[in-house]
């Protein structure tokens, strides 16, 4: 089949057959289809849209063309269950969903990525632990899910390769934002990892992917509807994206915040309790774990509260070479930026409302983020003591302490954290940060 000729079709809006896709997804992995024509391909796509059935054909063509991971030899502690978030600032949720969700039987061997352009990534956030390593050779990992019911490490170069060409060329030709395209992006790569449950964190607002709320919904029910045709069984939900997700954003500072979260040695922020309980939850009831998501929570409050969550934590991080008192010295390990400087708002009031992704910008100017692929991360700059929406700022509370390596830098990353605030003079209606479920069938 001319690769052609499959991009013709589907200019002309003709949905492609199950064959036409798997041989274009071929030539892409042996490199028969070029540059231009996966462009065109992927831009064709934006425009005419996919049925659910070419998009299943797509996802499949694109997880199968790499290893499908198969955890039978490993004999895992319970059934293989993930989490994907689709992004924004301040998400930590990975650090305490994995070792929750191993407290209560799950196996979470989960496969992160690194941040780019706004938004954070777990994979880095992990990398700011002295030691850890995300790319364990096989004895490790095996070592890792055994001990602590959960490793989370990077992606290998043999799975989905397909998906990985075809995004650097979507990224580089306004091709990214079409809902089939990336849903069997994200669902190729996570249905290689041979998952029996999968929970998906769609977020929406000002720091999310998806910014609005219909899109956010539109992506949700195609990846439930798409893993759930691949056999993968899957649920989503919708979480608000419209500030800071905890008190902390960038690499070892959100670190900080995950351990105090697990171990209680500091207050747990209510938002990221909400998104972090309602994730786990979800993910035990997917993965056949608890009969409900009431039981299901009630388990997660008492793995952490027992201390469970935050012992299988620290096994993880011990498992894959990082120190194994870090829960108890975390200062000891994780980098410090040299300067603190708190952001002070432009005049005392309350915080209304927050441009999220302007706040992820900043701290990739402080050098917590990348611009671009392979570039290197500062892991001990970002923010601290973030202040919610609603929350009072003046001369004696800051928008947030910026830790930064330089002084220079820190007066920057304030500016522009006060240029994406708005100051109210009254409270704006509090928004429930769950916002919607999206299961099989919805
Ligand atoms: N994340 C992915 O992995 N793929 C996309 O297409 C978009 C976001």
């Amino acid at each position: 089949m001319l690769p052609q000729e499959i991009i013709r079709a589907k200019r002309d809006g003709r949905s492609l057959s199950d064959d036409e896709i798997a041989s274009f997804i071929a030539g892409l992995v042996d490199g028969s289809v070029g540059e231009g024509q996966a462009a065109a391909f992927a831009m064709a796509v934006f425009f005419r849209g996919m049925t659910r059935a070419e998009t299943i054909a797509l996802t499949g063509a694109m997880r199968d063309s790499g290893t499908v991971l198969d955890w039978t030899s490993f004999d895992l502690p319970g059934p293989p269950l993930d989490k994907h978030s689709t992004g924004g600032v301040g998400d930590k949720v990975s650090l305490m969903l994995a070792p929750m969700v191993a407290a209560c039987g799950g196996a979470v061997p989960m496969i992160s990525g690194r941040g780019l352009g706004h938004t954070g990534g777990t994979l880095d956030k992990m990398d700011s632990i002295p030691g850890y390593t995300t790319a364990p050779d096989l004895a490790m990992l095996r070592r890792a899910v055994h001990d602590a019911g959960c490793a989370i490490i990077g992606q290998t170069a043999d799975l989905a390769p397909a998906d990985r060409r075809l995004y650097a060329i979507r990224d580089v030709t306004a091709t990214v934002e079409s809902i089939p395209l990336i849903t069997a992006s994200i669902l190729s790569k996570k249905l290689a990892a041979g998952l029996d449950g999968l929970v998906i964190d769609v977020t929406t607002g000002s720091g999310a992917f998806m910014s609005s709320p219909e899109d956010a919904r539109a992506l949700a029910r195609s990846l439930v509807a798409v893993a759930g045709g691949a056999g993968c069984r899957t649920t989503a939900l919708l979480t608000d994206m419209d500030e800071v997700l905890g008190t902390t954003a960038g690499n070892a500072v959100e670190v900080r915040e995950a351990i105090a979260y697990l171990t209680g040695t500091a207050p747990r922020d209510p938002r990221l309790h909400e998104v972090t309980l309602a994730l786990s939850a979800e993910l035990l009831g997917t993965g056949g774990l608890r009969a409900d998501v009431a039981t299901a929570r009630q388990a997660c409050e008492r793995a952490l509260a027992s201390g469970d969550a935050a012992e299988r934590f620290a096994r993880m991080v011990a498992a894959l070479g990082g120190p194994p008192d870090l829960l108890d010295r975390p200062d000891a390990y994780l980098p410090e930026a040299p300067v603190r400087f708190p952001a002070f708002p432009a005049r005392p009031g309350i915080v209304g409302t927050v441009d999220v992704r302007q706040v992820g910008l900043a701290i990739v100017g402080l050098g917590g983020g990348r611009t671009a692929p392979g570039q290197s991360v500062d892991h001990a700059v970002g923010l601290t003591d973030v202040a919610p929406v609603g929350g009072a700022v003046g001369p004696d509370r800051p928008l947030a302490v910026v830790h930064a390596r330089d002084r220079a830098s820190a007066e920057r990353a304030a500016a522009e954290l006060r240029a994406a605030v708005t100051i109210a003079d009254e409270p704006p209606a509090s928004r429930p940060v769950v916002l919607e479920r999206i299961a099989p069938g919805d």
